[in-house]
Protein backbone atom coordinates (compact mmCIF):
# COMPACT_ATOMS: atom_id res chain seq x y z
CA UNK A 1 0.00 0.00 0.00
CA UNK A 2 0.79 3.67 -1.14
CA UNK A 3 2.53 5.71 2.25
CA UNK A 4 1.98 8.71 3.39
CA UNK A 5 5.88 9.69 2.99
CA UNK A 6 5.10 8.37 -0.84
CA UNK A 7 2.16 10.44 -1.40
CA UNK A 8 3.55 13.64 0.17
CA UNK A 9 6.85 12.90 -2.13
CA UNK A 10 4.85 12.20 -5.43
CA UNK A 11 2.63 15.90 -3.81
CA UNK A 12 6.18 17.95 -3.15
CA UNK A 13 7.50 16.52 -6.88
CA UNK A 14 4.70 17.59 -8.94
CA UNK A 15 4.20 20.99 -7.11
CA UNK A 16 7.78 22.25 -8.11
CA UNK A 17 8.03 20.68 -11.27
CA UNK A 18 4.92 22.99 -11.56
CA UNK A 19 6.77 25.73 -10.65
CA UNK A 20 9.85 25.39 -12.16
CA UNK A 21 8.52 24.84 -15.67
CA UNK A 22 6.22 27.53 -15.45
CA UNK A 23 9.18 30.08 -14.91
CA UNK A 24 11.01 28.48 -17.02
CA UNK A 25 7.94 28.97 -20.06
CA UNK A 26 7.78 32.46 -18.54
CA UNK A 27 11.26 33.22 -18.82
CA UNK A 28 11.40 31.78 -22.67
CA UNK A 29 8.67 33.72 -23.30
CA UNK A 30 9.95 37.43 -22.34
CA UNK A 31 13.66 36.14 -24.08
CA UNK A 32 11.21 35.86 -27.61
CA UNK A 33 9.68 39.37 -27.08
CA UNK A 34 13.31 40.45 -28.41
CA UNK A 35 13.13 40.59 -32.32
CA UNK A 36 14.73 37.75 -34.64
CA UNK A 37 18.13 37.25 -35.16
CA UNK A 38 19.45 34.50 -36.82
CA UNK A 39 22.26 32.41 -34.90
CA UNK A 40 21.92 28.86 -36.20
CA UNK A 41 25.30 29.13 -38.61
CA UNK A 42 28.11 27.23 -37.66
CA UNK A 43 26.94 24.91 -35.61
CA UNK A 44 30.26 23.43 -34.92
CA UNK A 45 32.36 26.56 -33.65
CA UNK A 46 29.03 27.28 -31.11
CA UNK A 47 29.52 23.63 -29.68
CA UNK A 48 33.05 23.87 -29.50
CA UNK A 49 32.91 27.67 -27.89
CA UNK A 50 29.79 26.29 -25.74
CA UNK A 51 32.32 23.60 -24.49
CA UNK A 52 35.02 25.34 -24.00
CA UNK A 53 33.11 28.30 -22.29
CA UNK A 54 30.22 27.47 -20.15
CA UNK A 55 31.69 23.62 -19.47
CA UNK A 56 35.43 24.71 -19.44
CA UNK A 57 34.87 27.62 -17.68
CA UNK A 58 37.97 28.51 -20.11
CA UNK A 59 37.59 32.76 -19.30
CA UNK A 60 37.34 32.19 -15.74
CA UNK A 61 40.97 30.93 -15.78
CA UNK A 62 42.01 34.43 -15.59
CA UNK A 63 41.89 34.46 -12.13
CA UNK A 64 43.11 31.25 -11.05
CA UNK A 65 42.15 30.67 -6.95
CA UNK A 66 38.76 31.70 -7.52
CA UNK A 67 37.91 30.13 -10.82
CA UNK A 68 39.52 27.03 -9.31
CA UNK A 69 36.64 27.19 -6.26
CA UNK A 70 34.09 28.06 -8.58
CA UNK A 71 34.73 25.08 -10.55
CA UNK A 72 34.22 23.20 -7.37
CA UNK A 73 31.13 24.57 -6.14
CA UNK A 74 30.09 23.63 -9.97
CA UNK A 75 31.29 19.92 -10.22
CA UNK A 76 30.41 19.53 -6.61
CA UNK A 77 26.89 20.90 -7.43
CA UNK A 78 26.40 18.85 -10.66
CA UNK A 79 27.71 15.77 -8.81
CA UNK A 80 26.15 15.46 -6.02
CA UNK A 81 22.77 15.97 -7.33
CA UNK A 82 23.23 12.57 -8.89
CA UNK A 83 21.95 11.86 -5.59
CA UNK A 84 18.98 12.91 -6.31
CA UNK A 85 18.01 10.13 -8.62
CA UNK A 86 18.01 7.97 -5.03
CA UNK A 87 16.17 10.46 -3.76
CA UNK A 88 13.53 10.38 -6.56
CA UNK A 89 13.37 6.43 -6.30
CA UNK A 90 13.13 6.13 -2.57
CA UNK A 91 10.67 8.87 -2.49
CA UNK A 92 8.61 7.46 -4.90
CA UNK A 93 8.82 3.54 -3.76
CA UNK A 94 8.88 4.38 -0.15
CA UNK A 95 12.19 2.36 0.27
CA UNK A 96 15.71 3.64 2.09
CA UNK A 97 19.00 4.04 -0.24
CA UNK A 98 17.12 1.80 -3.18
CA UNK A 99 20.09 1.45 -5.14
CA UNK A 100 22.38 0.32 -2.54
CA UNK A 101 20.33 -2.01 -1.64
CA UNK A 102 20.37 -3.36 -4.62
CA UNK A 103 24.29 -3.12 -5.06
CA UNK A 104 24.05 -4.94 -1.95
CA UNK A 105 22.25 -7.90 -3.53
CA UNK A 106 24.83 -8.04 -6.11
CA UNK A 107 27.66 -7.62 -3.92
CA UNK A 108 28.60 -4.20 -5.81
CA UNK A 109 28.50 -2.31 -2.43
CA UNK A 110 31.89 -0.65 -2.60
CA UNK A 111 31.03 0.88 -6.01
CA UNK A 112 28.42 2.71 -3.57
CA UNK A 113 30.76 3.48 -1.29
CA UNK A 114 33.37 4.87 -3.04
CA UNK A 115 30.73 7.21 -5.53
CA UNK A 116 28.94 8.08 -1.77
CA UNK A 117 32.77 9.31 -0.60
CA UNK A 118 33.34 11.36 -3.82
CA UNK A 119 30.23 13.12 -2.84
CA UNK A 120 31.26 14.09 0.44
CA UNK A 121 34.54 15.42 -0.57
CA UNK A 122 32.91 17.39 -3.35
CA UNK A 123 30.28 18.67 -0.37
CA UNK A 124 33.33 19.40 1.69
CA UNK A 125 34.66 21.04 -1.04
CA UNK A 126 31.47 23.34 -1.86
CA UNK A 127 31.03 24.40 1.50
CA UNK A 128 34.79 25.54 1.51
CA UNK A 129 34.13 27.26 -1.17
CA UNK A 130 31.33 29.01 -0.75
CA UNK A 131 32.70 30.34 3.05
CA UNK A 132 35.55 32.06 1.02
CA UNK A 133 33.17 33.47 -1.56
CA UNK A 134 31.28 35.20 1.76
CA UNK A 135 34.48 36.36 3.31
CA UNK A 136 35.29 37.82 -0.27
CA UNK A 137 31.95 39.12 -1.07
CA UNK A 138 31.16 40.96 2.87
CA UNK A 139 34.44 41.20 4.32
CA UNK A 140 37.22 41.79 1.26
CA UNK A 141 36.77 45.44 -0.30
CA UNK A 142 36.75 44.11 -3.58
CA UNK A 143 35.36 46.87 -5.87
CA UNK A 144 33.30 45.15 -8.29
CA UNK A 145 30.90 43.87 -5.64
CA UNK A 146 30.31 47.44 -4.08
CA UNK A 147 29.34 49.28 -6.78
CA UNK A 148 26.14 51.48 -6.59
CA UNK A 149 23.77 48.35 -8.76
CA UNK A 150 25.13 45.91 -6.07
CA UNK A 151 22.84 47.28 -2.93
CA UNK A 152 19.29 45.40 -1.50
CA UNK A 153 18.48 42.45 -4.09
CA UNK A 154 21.17 41.60 -5.87
CA UNK A 155 23.63 41.34 -2.62
CA UNK A 156 20.83 39.55 -0.35
CA UNK A 157 20.88 36.82 -3.54
CA UNK A 158 24.19 36.86 -3.76
CA UNK A 159 25.18 36.15 -0.20
CA UNK A 160 21.64 33.99 -0.09
CA UNK A 161 22.59 31.19 -2.72
CA UNK A 162 26.11 30.80 -0.79
CA UNK A 163 24.49 30.51 2.30
CA UNK A 164 21.75 28.21 0.76
CA UNK A 165 24.25 25.62 -0.22
CA UNK A 166 26.37 25.43 2.47
CA UNK A 167 22.80 24.14 4.74
CA UNK A 168 22.25 21.66 1.85
CA UNK A 169 25.77 20.61 1.70
CA UNK A 170 25.64 19.87 5.76
CA UNK A 171 22.27 18.19 5.22
CA UNK A 172 23.77 15.78 2.86
CA UNK A 173 26.77 15.52 6.16
CA UNK A 174 24.27 15.36 8.47
CA UNK A 175 22.09 12.30 6.92
CA UNK A 176 24.91 10.34 6.29
CA UNK A 177 26.44 10.75 9.38
CA UNK A 178 23.07 9.47 11.51
CA UNK A 179 22.10 6.92 8.99
CA UNK A 180 25.97 5.39 9.40
CA UNK A 181 25.44 5.11 13.12
CA UNK A 182 22.33 3.65 12.82
CA UNK A 183 23.72 1.24 10.06
CA UNK A 184 26.27 0.37 12.93
CA UNK A 185 23.34 -0.48 15.82
CA UNK A 186 22.28 -2.45 12.71
CA UNK A 187 18.38 -0.61 12.93
CA UNK A 188 15.98 -2.52 10.47
CA UNK A 189 15.76 -0.86 6.89
CA UNK A 190 19.13 1.09 6.92
CA UNK A 191 21.06 -0.96 4.19
CA UNK A 192 24.72 -1.06 4.65
CA UNK A 193 26.75 1.59 2.45
CA UNK A 194 30.11 0.99 3.87
CA UNK A 195 32.25 3.51 5.27
CA UNK A 196 31.68 7.28 4.67
CA UNK A 197 34.84 8.77 5.67
CA UNK A 198 33.84 13.05 5.66
CA UNK A 199 30.49 12.72 7.60
CA UNK A 200 32.18 10.24 9.95
CA UNK A 201 34.72 12.29 10.61
CA UNK A 202 32.96 15.77 10.60
CA UNK A 203 29.50 14.99 11.65
CA UNK A 204 29.08 11.57 13.35
CA UNK A 205 30.78 12.81 17.08
CA UNK A 206 27.99 15.36 17.05
CA UNK A 207 25.16 12.75 16.66
CA UNK A 208 26.40 9.38 18.20
CA UNK A 209 25.33 10.24 21.72
CA UNK A 210 21.85 10.19 20.44
CA UNK A 211 19.56 8.00 20.96
CA UNK A 212 18.34 5.64 17.89
CA UNK A 213 14.34 6.63 17.59
CA UNK A 214 16.11 9.95 17.67
CA UNK A 215 18.84 9.46 14.83
CA UNK A 216 16.22 7.97 12.61
CA UNK A 217 14.04 11.72 12.93
CA UNK A 218 17.63 13.41 12.55
CA UNK A 219 17.76 11.14 9.48
CA UNK A 220 14.90 11.94 8.11
CA UNK A 221 14.60 15.69 8.52
CA UNK A 222 17.93 15.42 6.75
CA UNK A 223 16.87 13.46 3.49
CA UNK A 224 13.28 16.02 3.59
CA UNK A 225 15.33 19.29 3.87
CA UNK A 226 17.65 18.52 1.31
CA UNK A 227 15.10 16.86 -1.52
CA UNK A 228 12.82 20.07 -0.61
CA UNK A 229 15.81 22.52 -0.30
CA UNK A 230 16.77 21.33 -3.64
CA UNK A 231 13.07 21.83 -5.54
CA UNK A 232 13.21 25.34 -3.41
CA UNK A 233 16.93 26.14 -4.87
CA UNK A 234 15.56 25.03 -8.55
CA UNK A 235 12.98 27.20 -8.48
CA UNK A 236 15.08 30.27 -6.23
CA UNK A 237 17.36 30.18 -9.28
CA UNK A 238 15.16 31.41 -12.21
CA UNK A 239 14.41 34.45 -9.80
CA UNK A 240 18.18 34.72 -9.36
CA UNK A 241 21.44 35.70 -11.05
CA UNK A 242 22.04 32.33 -10.65
CA UNK A 243 20.21 31.53 -13.77
CA UNK A 244 23.38 31.51 -15.29
CA UNK A 245 23.54 27.89 -14.26
CA UNK A 246 21.16 26.95 -16.81
CA UNK A 247 21.32 29.97 -19.43
CA UNK A 248 25.05 30.10 -20.01
CA UNK A 249 24.88 26.78 -22.30
CA UNK A 250 22.51 28.20 -24.60
CA UNK A 251 24.18 31.53 -24.47
CA UNK A 252 27.57 30.66 -24.93
CA UNK A 253 26.43 28.28 -28.03
CA UNK A 254 23.85 31.59 -29.62
CA UNK A 255 27.50 33.77 -28.76
CA UNK A 256 28.85 36.59 -31.35
CA UNK A 257 31.23 34.86 -34.28
CA UNK A 258 32.17 37.46 -35.42
CA UNK A 259 35.62 38.96 -34.28
CA UNK A 260 35.64 40.91 -31.48
CA UNK A 261 34.55 44.78 -31.86
CA UNK A 262 32.91 44.47 -35.14
CA UNK A 263 30.12 46.72 -35.19
CA UNK A 264 27.65 45.58 -37.31
CA UNK A 265 25.70 47.83 -39.68
CA UNK A 266 21.81 48.61 -39.45
CA UNK A 267 20.32 46.39 -42.55
CA UNK A 268 17.53 49.47 -42.28
CA UNK A 269 20.29 51.74 -43.00
CA UNK A 270 21.74 49.89 -45.78
CA UNK A 271 18.75 48.86 -47.63
CA UNK A 272 18.09 52.90 -47.24
CA UNK A 273 21.57 53.49 -48.72
CA UNK A 274 21.29 50.75 -51.70
CA UNK A 275 18.18 51.86 -52.97
CA UNK A 276 19.32 55.29 -52.72
CA UNK A 277 22.48 54.05 -55.00
CA UNK A 278 20.11 51.74 -57.38
CA UNK A 279 21.30 48.91 -55.97
CA UNK A 280 19.00 45.88 -55.86
CA UNK A 281 18.57 43.92 -52.79
CA UNK A 282 18.55 40.45 -53.36
CA UNK A 283 16.37 39.90 -50.32
CA UNK A 284 13.82 42.15 -50.93
CA UNK A 285 13.76 41.90 -54.94
CA UNK A 286 14.32 45.49 -55.41
CA UNK A 287 11.26 46.23 -53.47
CA UNK A 288 11.21 49.27 -51.38
CA UNK A 289 12.06 48.20 -47.72
CA UNK A 290 9.59 47.41 -45.40
CA UNK A 291 8.07 50.22 -42.73
CA UNK A 292 10.85 50.70 -40.15
CA UNK A 293 9.64 50.88 -37.11
CA UNK A 294 12.14 51.76 -34.65
CA UNK A 295 15.95 53.13 -35.66
CA UNK A 296 17.89 51.11 -32.68
CA UNK A 297 16.37 50.19 -29.40
CA UNK A 298 14.59 52.06 -26.92
CA UNK A 299 12.90 49.47 -25.10
CA UNK A 300 13.28 45.72 -24.75
CA UNK A 301 11.46 45.05 -27.53
CA UNK A 302 13.69 46.81 -29.92
CA UNK A 303 16.63 44.52 -28.60
CA UNK A 304 17.39 41.19 -29.77
CA UNK A 305 15.93 37.65 -28.87
CA UNK A 306 19.73 37.21 -28.10
CA UNK A 307 20.20 41.08 -26.63
CA UNK A 308 17.62 39.43 -24.00
CA UNK A 309 18.62 36.36 -23.36
CA UNK A 310 22.15 38.06 -22.07
CA UNK A 311 20.47 39.68 -19.97
CA UNK A 312 19.11 36.83 -17.80
CA UNK A 313 22.39 35.18 -18.32
CA UNK A 314 23.99 37.80 -16.52
CA UNK A 315 25.91 36.58 -12.82
CA UNK A 316 26.13 39.96 -12.05
CA UNK A 317 30.35 39.05 -11.58
CA UNK A 318 31.22 42.91 -12.53
CA UNK A 319 33.91 42.22 -14.25
CA UNK A 320 32.97 43.87 -17.18
CA UNK A 321 32.43 46.82 -15.20
CA UNK A 322 35.75 46.10 -13.42
CA UNK A 323 37.47 46.22 -17.02
CA UNK A 324 35.52 49.32 -18.37
CA UNK A 325 37.38 52.31 -18.41
CA UNK A 326 34.33 54.53 -18.41
CA UNK A 327 33.46 52.93 -15.30
CA UNK A 328 37.20 53.68 -14.10
CA UNK A 329 37.11 56.79 -14.75
CA UNK A 330 34.35 57.60 -12.39
CA UNK A 331 31.51 57.93 -15.06
CA UNK A 332 28.28 56.30 -13.98
CA UNK A 333 27.99 53.59 -17.14
CA UNK A 334 28.53 50.16 -15.46
CA UNK A 335 27.96 47.90 -18.00
CA UNK A 336 26.53 44.99 -15.57
CA UNK A 337 24.10 47.70 -14.26
CA UNK A 338 23.09 48.01 -18.11
CA UNK A 339 22.43 43.82 -18.64
CA UNK A 340 20.65 43.90 -14.94
CA UNK A 341 18.28 46.65 -16.38
CA UNK A 342 17.36 45.08 -19.08
CA UNK A 343 16.42 41.79 -17.23
CA UNK A 344 14.42 44.11 -14.90
CA UNK A 345 12.37 45.69 -17.40
CA UNK A 346 11.88 42.70 -19.73
CA UNK A 347 10.42 41.08 -16.36
CA UNK A 348 8.37 44.10 -15.82
CA UNK A 349 6.81 44.09 -19.01
CA UNK A 350 6.75 40.24 -19.60
CA UNK A 351 3.91 40.56 -16.41
CA UNK A 352 2.37 43.39 -17.65
CA UNK A 353 1.78 41.55 -21.41
CA UNK A 354 0.78 38.63 -19.28
CA UNK A 355 -2.44 40.53 -17.74
CA UNK A 356 -3.24 42.64 -20.56
CA UNK A 357 -1.86 42.00 -24.32
CA UNK A 358 1.02 41.12 -26.68
CA UNK A 359 1.05 44.82 -27.34
CA UNK A 360 0.41 46.78 -24.28
CA UNK A 361 2.52 49.85 -23.87
CA UNK A 362 2.71 50.84 -19.89
CA UNK A 363 4.39 54.17 -21.40
CA UNK A 364 7.51 53.16 -20.09
CA UNK A 365 10.94 52.15 -21.69
CA UNK A 366 14.17 50.68 -20.56
CA UNK A 367 15.91 53.80 -22.16
CA UNK A 368 15.23 56.72 -19.64
CA UNK A 369 13.44 54.95 -16.71
CA UNK A 370 16.08 52.38 -16.29
CA UNK A 371 19.54 53.38 -18.29
CA UNK A 372 19.94 57.13 -18.65
CA UNK A 373 21.56 58.98 -21.75
CA UNK A 374 24.90 60.13 -19.98
CA UNK A 375 25.17 56.22 -19.25
CA UNK A 376 24.77 55.46 -22.50
CA UNK A 377 27.13 58.02 -24.52
CA UNK A 378 30.38 57.39 -21.51
CA UNK A 379 31.06 54.20 -23.81
CA UNK A 380 33.77 54.39 -25.69
CA UNK A 381 32.35 51.28 -27.38
CA UNK A 382 36.00 49.55 -26.52
CA UNK A 383 35.08 46.30 -26.09
CA UNK A 384 36.64 45.59 -22.97
CA UNK A 385 33.17 44.29 -21.18
CA UNK A 386 32.31 41.60 -23.66
CA UNK A 387 35.78 40.43 -23.57
CA UNK A 388 35.73 40.31 -19.70
CA UNK A 389 32.66 38.22 -19.84
CA UNK A 390 32.84 34.93 -18.71
CA UNK A 391 29.68 33.73 -20.31
CA UNK A 392 30.00 35.73 -23.70
CA UNK A 393 27.56 38.10 -22.81
CA UNK A 394 27.35 41.50 -25.20
CA UNK A 395 26.55 44.56 -22.59
CA UNK A 396 28.06 46.68 -25.85
CA UNK A 397 25.44 45.44 -28.23
CA UNK A 398 22.50 47.09 -26.12
CA UNK A 399 24.55 50.20 -25.71
CA UNK A 400 25.47 50.77 -29.18
CA UNK A 401 21.39 50.06 -30.49
CA UNK A 402 20.32 52.54 -27.70
CA UNK A 403 22.58 54.98 -28.70
CA UNK A 404 21.59 54.25 -32.19
CA UNK A 405 18.18 55.52 -30.89
CA UNK A 406 18.77 58.55 -29.43
CA UNK A 407 21.44 59.63 -32.54
CA UNK A 408 18.76 58.50 -35.52
CA UNK A 409 15.50 58.96 -33.88
CA UNK A 410 16.00 61.35 -31.26
CA UNK A 411 18.98 63.43 -32.61
CA UNK A 412 19.88 64.00 -28.95
CA UNK A 413 23.53 63.13 -29.78
CA UNK A 414 26.32 65.37 -27.91
CA UNK A 415 26.54 68.70 -30.30
CA UNK A 416 30.25 67.58 -30.83
CA UNK A 417 29.04 64.35 -32.48
CA UNK A 418 26.42 66.33 -34.69
CA UNK A 419 29.20 68.22 -36.00
CA UNK A 420 31.46 65.15 -36.39
CA UNK A 421 28.32 63.48 -38.39
CA UNK A 422 28.10 66.00 -41.02
CA UNK A 423 32.04 66.10 -41.38
CA UNK A 424 31.56 62.62 -42.56
CA UNK A 425 28.71 63.03 -44.53
CA UNK A 426 29.68 66.30 -46.37
CA UNK A 427 33.66 65.39 -46.25
CA UNK A 428 33.86 62.07 -45.81
CA UNK A 429 36.13 62.58 -42.74
CA UNK A 430 35.65 63.36 -39.08
CA UNK A 431 37.17 66.60 -39.34
CA UNK A 432 35.92 69.79 -41.20
CA UNK A 433 38.78 68.91 -44.21
CA UNK A 434 38.20 67.28 -47.05
CA UNK A 435 39.74 64.24 -47.85
CA UNK A 436 42.64 65.67 -50.74
CA UNK A 437 43.84 67.89 -48.04
CA UNK A 438 44.68 65.22 -46.08
CA UNK A 439 48.58 65.57 -46.43
CA UNK A 440 48.58 69.25 -46.73
CA UNK A 441 50.68 69.12 -43.41
CA UNK A 442 53.23 66.93 -45.06
CA UNK A 443 53.53 69.48 -47.78
CA UNK A 444 54.05 72.34 -45.25
CA UNK A 445 56.73 70.21 -43.54
CA UNK A 446 58.50 70.12 -47.05
CA UNK A 447 58.61 73.95 -47.53
CA UNK A 448 60.58 74.16 -44.31
S1 LIG B 1 32.50 48.94 -24.49
FE1 LIG B 1 31.62 50.61 -23.28
S2 LIG B 1 30.63 49.59 -21.57
FE2 LIG B 1 32.02 48.13 -22.49
S3 LIG B 1 33.93 48.34 -21.33
FE3 LIG B 1 34.11 49.67 -23.10
S4 LIG B 1 33.38 51.66 -22.38
FE4 LIG B 1 32.67 50.16 -20.88
S1 LIG C 1 27.82 40.90 -18.23
FE1 LIG C 1 29.20 39.19 -17.90
S2 LIG C 1 30.98 40.10 -16.87
FE2 LIG C 1 29.30 41.55 -16.70
S3 LIG C 1 28.35 41.11 -14.73
FE3 LIG C 1 27.21 39.96 -16.29
S4 LIG C 1 28.21 37.96 -16.34
FE4 LIG C 1 29.62 39.33 -15.26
Amino acid sequence: MISFQQILFIVVASAAAYFFLGRIMKIRKNILLGRDENRSDHPLKRWKSMLLVAFGQKKMFKKPIPAFLHLLVYIGFIVINIEVIEFFLDGVTGKHRTIAGLLQKWDLTGIYTATLNVFEFLAIGVILSCVFFLIRRNVFKIKRFHNPEMTRWPKLDANLILIFEIILMLAILTMNASDQILQERNVAGYPNTGLMIFSEIFAAPFYRPFDSSILVIIERIAWWFHIVGIFAFAIYVTYSKHLHTLLAFPNTYYANLEPAGKITNMPEVTQEVNMMLGITNPENDGQPPAEIKRLGAKDVRDLSWKNLLDAYTCTECGRCTAECPANQTGQKLSPRKIMMDTRDRIEELGDLILKNDEDFDDGKSLLGDYISKEEIFACTSCNACVEACPVTIDPLSIILQMRRFMTMEESSAPSEWNAMFSNIETSFSPWKFPPSDRFNWAEELKNE
